[in-house]
């Protein structure tokens, strides 16, 4: 229960597929390594090796794990899923399952640990703070996945976020995924194989990996037994969060959090007025800001005084002076940077509050139509029914297209203050 994979909620049929794979990986590096005492030499392994290169996606062939080298494994792979599903916990455990050195993902050898703790040197994260993944980024990333893996294994490239890869960055991508070393494996992480998110071309050399948004009673099992809350805290929180197991866990421990969710989640009995509109879009945007400098403002800090230490400021020696213009420029760089991170937070916070805003509407919706299911947020139910009441289904499913139009404004680059000051003029108006 405590490998690699424990942390995948609700993910059986993947961490079947994973586990599988990464069984046949293991057998690949077994009939490729040379052969001790008097054997001769090379088994011809790079061949299979070679061959995964070949493969593109389909169903993996049956057949006893590991026996067949190949059968199950290949060199480029995309998870996909909603946001929450563990699309990146899951590329990460695989790509600890290639380190480890049973080939299982223990999760207890060197191999698993520093995998999973970011410091294994032949796995390399991109986790994009902007908007985008560039293609200078790309570039660099695609070189040193090219060299042999120093512990022997594999070399693992984990792009989260890979629909956010620009154009020219996605075809540095495709090169390398199209003509891959032998020993490197990419794993990407996307929200869907649509082609907005991922082109065409990539998704046709790899295989996914669909995850599901994990049902509301697996993520409390996961908070009550991996994180010991208690188990009414957990199922409230494994309910509001509908099945993003981060945002559940951040909900259960973190007062803040809880108070953000509620402030959002009394938009709905503030507009009583044009006014009242604008002054809640305001809020919304303004605690979206806040979250947003909050979680960035630290690492903003550091990174500027590790960089000034560096560079050795307040320096007087000979050649300080150039030193110091050329310094100039890397600030102004690392500024640049830490502002694209920070309007990604922004974004990130407000559509955090925009979806807690969707499932108080999407709650009204289902009591009108008598929907047996049950409610997103449990503690505004009563609230909800009362809406639900007063607007009937089609006043609910207007109010719910409203907040789900605004996400979309604002991920097609609307100034979200003005998207969501339309969406509140939407809410009031009914
Ligand atoms: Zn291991």
């Amino acid at each position: 229960m405590t490998d690699v994979f424990a942390d995948l909620v609700g993910q059986d049929e993947a961490v079947v597929t994973l586990r599988r794979a990464a069984a046949s990986a293991a057998a690949l590096l077994r009939a490729a390594a040379p052969v001790a005492a008097g054997g001769a030499g090379r088994t011809g392994g790079d061949d299979a090796l070679d061959a995964l290169a070949e493969e593109t996606d389909g169903p993996a062939p049956a057949g006893p794990e590991g026996v067949d080298p190949g059968a199950g494994m290949t060199h480029a792979w995309i998870f996909t899923g909603p946001p929450g599903s563990g699309r990146s916990v899951a590329a990460r455990a695989f790509a600890a399952a290639l380190q480890c050195v049973h080939g299982t993902g223990c999760g207890r050898c060197p191999g698993c640990h520093t995998t999973l703790a970011g410091t294994h040197a032949d796995v390399r994260l991109v986790v994009p703070e902007g908007l985008s993944i560039g293609v200078g980024e790309m570039r660099a990333l695609v070189l040193r996945a090219a060299s042999t893996p120093s512990g022997g294994r594999w070399q693992v490239v984990v792009i989260e976020d890979a629909d956010r890869l620009t154009e020219a960055a996605g075809n540095a991508l495709l090169k390398a995924i199209e003509e891959p070393p032998p020993r490197t494996v990419f794993l990407l992480c996307a929200p869907s194989t649509h082609p907005d998110d991922i082109s065409v071309t990539i998704r046709s050399r790899c295989r996914v990996v669909p995850l599901r948004q994990p049902p509301a009673g697996a993520v409390a099992e996961v908070l009550v037994l991996r994180d010991g809350i208690a188990p009414d805290v957990a199922e409230w929180a494994a309910a509001a969060a509908q099945g993003h197991v981060g945002r559940a866990r951040r909900l259960a421990r973190d007062p803040e959090a809880r108070q953000r969710r509620d402030a959002v989640l009394a938009v709905p009995r503030r507009l009583t007025g044009v006014g009242a509109a604008f002054d809640a879009a305001s809020a919304l945007i303004e605690a979206a800001e806040a979250e947003a400098a909050a979680s960035v403002a630290e690492m903003d800090e550091t990174e500027k005084t590790a960089l000034q230490t560096a560079l050795g400021a307040g320096g007087t020696g000979r050649g300080a002076a150039g030193a110091m213009r050329g310094a100039a420029g890397q600030l102004k760089d690392l500024e640049k940077r830490q502002k694209s991170r920070a309007t990604r937070a922004q974004r990130d916070a407000l559509d955090r509050a925009l979806v807690d805003l969707a499932g108080f509407y999407r709650d009204a919706l289902t009591m009108a139509l008598r929907a047996p299911v049950a409610p997103v947020h449990t503690d505004t139910a009563a609230l909800a029914g009362a809406g639900a009441q007063k607007w009937d289904a089609e006043g609910a499913l207007r109010r719910l297209e409203a907040v789900l139009e605004c996400r979309a404004a604002i991920e097609a680059n609307v100034k979200p203050r003005i998207a969501v000051e339309a969406m509140m003029l939407a809410l009031w108006r009914g």
